[in-house]
């Protein structure tokens, strides 16, 4: 019988702020690709990792669901994923030599792992490191801001919080209210997915014209 495990049992009990440093550092995975072998639908994709993928392949989201990117269910929420190679079941994005072919582009949750967040009742939220996930066995410190190699990282920051709240607004009315959460869902898609996204352009500024539309519709 599977149960819900605590925070202390998946980490260190402790929660960082971007600024910390944390035991992460993993070599340069060393020839390891573990993380990218375990993709059933697992790496679940954002409106930044739909604009950061479709500026790095040049690819829409429509074009993207053609090939390495399809929808899941996570509690009521629909979320797009990264699919996997039917070949050989890791992730599409990964080489024969055991290498990201996207890593300037990697998703959030690549680029977090092995670190998780935790969110706050305010809706603010911690990182932690999820302790089992890597198994590096010399692990360095390192700061979560160098880790996370994301350009403007308060911005990109505030929009995970933004998000949050979207998904999280979803997801509270699943169980009560399956036809406005239907509802909820097809507009979130086609707001924040569907519609494309100038990667020419700054990417907060339109998911911010995004929210007023979603929030006004
Ligand atoms: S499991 Fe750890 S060492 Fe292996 S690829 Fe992932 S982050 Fe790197
Ligand atoms: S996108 Fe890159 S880092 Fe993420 S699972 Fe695929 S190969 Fe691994």
């Amino acid at each position: 019988m599977k149960r819900n495990l605590t925070f202390e049992e998946i980490s260190d009990g402790k929660r960082y702020s971007s600024s910390d440093l944390a035991k992460i550092g993993c070599g340069d995975c060393a020839g390891c690709f573990e993380c990218c072998k375990v993709t059933e639908d697992t790496i679940h994709l954002d409106p930044y990792d739909i604009y950061s993928l479709s500026a790095g392949l040049g690819h829409s989201f429509a074009e993207l669901m053609g090939s390495s990117v399809n929808l899941t269910v996570v509690d009521g929420v629909v979320t797009p994923y990264l699919t996997k190679r039917e070949s050989d079941g890791v992730c599409g994005f990964l080489s024969k030599e055991g290498r990201c072919t996207i890593h300037e582009f990697r998703p959030g949750f690549c680029r977090l792992f092995p670190l998780g967040r935790i969110y706050n009742d305010d809706g603010s939220f911690d990182y932690f490191i999820q302790v089992h996930e890597c198994p590096y066995p010399a692990k360095t410190k390192v700061k979560i801001k160098s880790w996370l190699g994301i350009p403007s990282l308060s911005r990109y920051e505030a929009f995970v919080r933004a998000w949050h709240e979207i998904t999280a607004n979803i997801r509270d009315c699943a169980d009560e209210n399956p036809a406005l959460t239907k509802e909820a869902n097809l507009r979130m898609l086609k707001v924040f997915f569907e519609t494309p996204y100038n990667t020419e352009e700054d990417f907060y500024t339109q998911f911010e014209e995004r929210v007023v539309i979603y929030q006004g519709a």
